[in-house]
């Protein structure tokens, strides 16, 4: 996979650089929209933290080395989990924009009151609040099922949800590959083939295959969905960011593709109030951290002596009353 092997190289690959080094991307809510700013990556130092796939990879070691409460800290759980726009926007200015609906550097669309273009170049893109919110669901969806995949007991039923989530929203896709090849004047690097989104739109109700295995389903529409964003090799690096200039969500199903192909345990927290997704980091672990545990334990303890307590009180305040 040419995005992992350019990663390795150490050279990193990211949407952009921040403008000022240790802070976030630049980002403006303007309306409905994100618009994110940053350096033009020149790959000539280290990756830093906007590189996705390195902070997974950190993540990762972090993990299999046991440090404490890193199983929400990557990328792909981070996005997945992302259920506020508070929560989308600081992905945002970490990482860069998801799927941009305009993007122009400086050499493009000159500064007002310079002169000449500064180097290195800016990159600016305008993100689409719902869209974004959108993507965050179908991924979140597709890291369900590959979750549910890599597990013994299948549901099929639980897992025609995601799919019907995942086809309703991946509808809007061919809109977007249009949208990104009228602004960008090139075919972009993925692509969504009509029968695929068919194919997967048809899986999203029915009943299983009585001799097929009731998992089958779940494994085709991840492939469709992997296999919009294939692998590809690029001769430089230039080629290579053109290939998330318009968004790094290839990156994210790069990752996707990992976790499928090499299952880790993922989680869901068993906290009512919580349920998000974490990397399990000791086996049987049911809460993705010691609060939520806690907080758990203790309205299962409420639910059971709450009520007598409850009682009680009450008692006693209208005794004290009379
Ligand atoms: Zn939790």
């Amino acid at each position: 996979m040419t995005i992992v092997e350019q990663n390795r190289k150490g050279k990193g690959f990211q949407w952009a650089d921040p403008l000022t080094k240790g802070a976030g991307l630049e980002l403006k809510q303007v309306g409905a929209e994100l618009h994110i700013s940053g350096l033009l990556p020149l790959y000539e130092t280290n990756a830093g933290p906007s590189d996705l796939v390195r902070q997974y990879e950190v993540a990762r070691k972090h993990l299999t080395i046991g440090q404490q409460r890193t199983g929400k800290k990557s990328p792909h759980i981070r996005f997945a989990n992302a259920d506020t726009d508070d929560k989308l926007i600081a992905f945002s200015q970490q990482f860069g924009p998801v799927v941009a609906k305009y993007v122009y550097d400086n050499y493009q669309v000159p500064e007002p009151g310079l002169p000449e273009p500064r180097w290195p170049p800016r990159l600016t893109a305008h993100q689409d609040i719902q869209e974004l919110r959108n993507e965050r669901l179908i991924y979140r969806a597709a890291l369900t099922l590959v979750m549910d995949l890599a597990r013994p007991n299948f549901d099929f039923l639980a897992a025609q949800h995601c799919i019907g989530e995942i086809a309703a929203k991946m509808s809007d896709w061919p809109r977007q590959w249009e949208r990104e090849q009228s602004e960008s004047k090139r075919e972009p690097s993925w692509k969504l083939k009509p029968e695929s989104l068919e194919r997967i739109e048809g899986l999203s109700s029915g009943s299983p295959g009585l001799m097929l295995p009731p998992n089958l389903d779940g494994r085709i529409v991840i492939c469709e969905l992997l296999n919009v964003f294939r692998s590809t090799i690029y001769p430089n690096l230039s080629e290579m960011h053109s290939s998330i200039r318009y968004g790094i969500r290839p990156l994210l199903y790069s990752l996707l593709r990992r976790e499928f192909l090499y299952p880790r345990e993922v989680a869901v927290c068993a906290n009512d109030q919580c349920r998000e997704f974490f990397e399990v980091e000791r086996a049987g672990q049911q809460f993705c951290s010691a609060e939520c545990s806690l907080h758990q334990r203790q309205r299962d303890y409420w639910k059971k002596r709450g009520k007598k307590l409850r009682e009680k009180r009450v008692k006693k305040q209208s005794k004290a009353g009379r």
